[in-house]
Protein backbone atom coordinates (compact mmCIF):
# COMPACT_ATOMS: atom_id res chain seq x y z
CA UNK A 1 0.00 0.00 0.00
CA UNK A 2 2.76 2.27 0.86
CA UNK A 3 1.95 5.92 1.34
CA UNK A 4 -1.72 7.11 0.89
CA UNK A 5 -2.86 10.85 1.54
CA UNK A 6 -6.45 11.88 2.40
CA UNK A 7 -8.12 15.15 2.60
CA UNK A 8 -11.42 16.10 5.03
CA UNK A 9 -13.68 19.33 5.47
CA UNK A 10 -16.91 20.49 7.51
CA UNK A 11 -18.74 22.70 8.68
CA UNK A 12 -21.32 23.52 11.69
CA UNK A 13 -23.34 26.26 12.20
CA UNK A 14 -23.01 27.88 15.56
CA UNK A 15 -26.25 27.56 17.87
CA UNK A 16 -26.45 29.30 21.12
CA UNK A 17 -26.23 27.45 24.69
CA UNK A 18 -24.92 24.18 23.62
CA UNK A 19 -21.02 23.37 24.66
CA UNK A 20 -17.89 23.89 22.07
CA UNK A 21 -16.05 21.06 21.52
CA UNK A 22 -13.00 21.12 18.93
CA UNK A 23 -10.37 18.33 19.06
CA UNK A 24 -12.30 16.73 21.62
CA UNK A 25 -11.39 20.18 24.08
CA UNK A 26 -14.46 22.24 25.69
CA UNK A 27 -13.92 25.81 24.54
CA UNK A 28 -16.16 27.98 27.29
CA UNK A 29 -16.79 31.30 25.54
CA UNK A 30 -18.83 34.96 26.85
CA UNK A 31 -21.56 34.42 23.69
CA UNK A 32 -22.71 30.91 24.98
CA UNK A 33 -21.96 29.70 21.71
CA UNK A 34 -21.52 26.02 20.44
CA UNK A 35 -22.23 24.04 16.77
CA UNK A 36 -25.27 22.55 15.56
CA UNK A 37 -25.21 18.82 15.13
CA UNK A 38 -26.93 15.13 15.41
CA UNK A 39 -23.23 14.52 17.61
CA UNK A 40 -21.26 16.84 19.69
CA UNK A 41 -20.45 18.85 16.57
CA UNK A 42 -16.85 18.63 16.60
CA UNK A 43 -16.51 19.87 13.29
CA UNK A 44 -12.08 19.79 13.52
CA UNK A 45 -12.61 15.87 14.40
CA UNK A 46 -15.18 15.54 11.35
CA UNK A 47 -12.79 16.20 9.05
CA UNK A 48 -9.94 14.71 10.49
CA UNK A 49 -11.91 11.49 10.32
CA UNK A 50 -13.04 11.83 6.80
CA UNK A 51 -9.54 12.44 5.79
CA UNK A 52 -8.21 9.38 7.14
CA UNK A 53 -11.66 7.65 5.32
CA UNK A 54 -10.75 8.68 2.53
CA UNK A 55 -6.80 7.86 2.07
CA UNK A 56 -8.29 4.76 2.52
CA UNK A 57 -11.00 4.94 0.19
CA UNK A 58 -13.60 3.83 3.06
CA UNK A 59 -17.42 5.20 3.20
CA UNK A 60 -17.11 8.97 4.78
CA UNK A 61 -18.58 9.52 8.17
CA UNK A 62 -22.11 10.71 6.76
CA UNK A 63 -22.59 6.84 5.87
CA UNK A 64 -20.68 4.97 8.86
CA UNK A 65 -22.34 7.22 11.51
CA UNK A 66 -26.16 8.35 10.01
CA UNK A 67 -27.66 11.70 11.34
CA UNK A 68 -30.71 10.40 12.21
CA UNK A 69 -29.27 7.41 13.89
CA UNK A 70 -30.35 7.44 17.90
CA UNK A 71 -26.70 5.80 18.70
CA UNK A 72 -25.06 8.60 17.63
CA UNK A 73 -27.28 11.68 18.84
CA UNK A 74 -25.00 14.13 21.12
CA UNK A 75 -22.18 11.33 20.56
CA UNK A 76 -18.39 12.16 21.46
CA UNK A 77 -16.32 12.52 18.42
CA UNK A 78 -13.61 11.57 19.86
CA UNK A 79 -15.42 8.45 20.40
CA UNK A 80 -15.81 7.80 17.02
CA UNK A 81 -12.84 8.86 16.22
CA UNK A 82 -11.28 5.71 17.90
CA UNK A 83 -13.85 3.57 15.82
CA UNK A 84 -12.35 5.25 12.93
CA UNK A 85 -8.87 4.63 13.90
CA UNK A 86 -9.72 0.85 14.49
CA UNK A 87 -11.50 0.55 10.99
CA UNK A 88 -8.43 1.86 9.88
CA UNK A 89 -5.77 -0.63 12.04
CA UNK A 90 -7.86 -3.75 10.26
CA UNK A 91 -6.96 -2.37 7.40
CA UNK A 92 -3.02 -2.77 7.72
CA UNK A 93 -2.55 0.75 8.16
CA UNK A 94 -2.07 4.05 10.78
CA UNK A 95 -1.71 7.76 10.43
CA UNK A 96 1.60 8.98 9.97
CA UNK A 97 0.34 12.61 10.23
CA UNK A 98 -2.18 15.04 10.41
CA UNK A 99 -2.50 18.94 9.90
CA UNK A 100 -5.66 20.47 10.80
CA UNK A 101 -6.97 23.88 9.99
CA UNK A 102 -9.93 25.09 12.22
CA UNK A 103 -11.58 28.44 10.25
CA UNK A 104 -13.56 30.10 12.78
CA UNK A 105 -13.84 33.99 13.54
CA UNK A 106 -14.69 33.57 17.18
CA UNK A 107 -13.79 32.54 19.69
CA UNK A 108 -10.04 32.93 19.96
CA UNK A 109 -8.54 29.27 20.36
CA UNK A 110 -4.86 29.79 20.78
CA UNK A 111 -4.49 28.66 24.33
CA UNK A 112 -6.45 25.70 23.44
CA UNK A 113 -4.51 24.45 20.69
CA UNK A 114 -1.98 22.43 22.68
CA UNK A 115 -4.85 20.61 24.40
CA UNK A 116 -6.82 19.98 21.54
CA UNK A 117 -3.32 17.74 19.99
CA UNK A 118 -2.89 16.22 22.97
CA UNK A 119 -6.30 15.06 22.84
CA UNK A 120 -6.68 13.87 19.10
CA UNK A 121 -2.62 11.97 19.77
CA UNK A 122 -4.11 10.11 23.11
CA UNK A 123 -7.27 9.21 21.21
CA UNK A 124 -5.36 7.30 18.28
CA UNK A 125 -2.34 6.49 20.07
CA UNK A 126 -0.02 8.21 17.96
CA UNK A 127 2.91 11.14 19.44
CA UNK A 128 1.55 14.18 19.85
CA UNK A 129 4.56 15.53 17.33
CA UNK A 130 2.30 13.82 14.60
CA UNK A 131 -0.68 16.22 14.81
CA UNK A 132 -0.57 19.69 13.68
CA UNK A 133 -3.63 21.59 14.69
CA UNK A 134 -3.77 25.59 13.72
CA UNK A 135 -6.57 28.05 13.90
CA UNK A 136 -7.17 31.12 11.44
CA UNK A 137 -9.87 33.35 10.66
CA UNK A 138 -11.27 34.32 7.31
CA UNK A 139 -10.48 38.10 7.74
CA UNK A 140 -14.66 38.52 8.48
CA UNK A 141 -15.07 37.81 4.46
CA UNK A 142 -16.18 34.25 4.76
CA UNK A 143 -19.23 31.86 6.15
CA UNK A 144 -16.45 31.17 9.67
CA UNK A 145 -18.87 34.42 10.72
CA UNK A 146 -21.95 32.23 10.87
CA UNK A 147 -19.86 29.42 12.41
CA UNK A 148 -17.00 27.09 12.11
CA UNK A 149 -15.24 24.84 9.50
CA UNK A 150 -12.38 22.83 9.28
CA UNK A 151 -9.82 21.16 6.59
CA UNK A 152 -8.08 18.10 7.99
CA UNK A 153 -5.08 16.72 5.61
CA UNK A 154 -3.28 13.46 6.43
CA UNK A 155 -0.90 10.85 5.16
CA UNK A 156 -1.41 7.21 6.01
CA UNK A 157 1.13 4.77 6.37
CA UNK A 158 1.27 0.36 6.22
CA UNK A 159 1.79 -0.87 9.60
CA UNK A 160 5.07 -2.18 10.07
MG1 LIG B 1 -19.87 17.29 10.77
Amino acid sequence: MGMRIGHGYDVHRFEKGRALILCGVEIPNDENIGLLGHSDADVAVHALMDAMLGAMALPDIGRLFPDNKEEFKGISSILLLKRVNGLIKEKGARLSNADITIIAEKPKLMKYIEQMRKTVAEALGVPETDIGIKATTEEGLGIAGQGIAAHAVVLMENQA
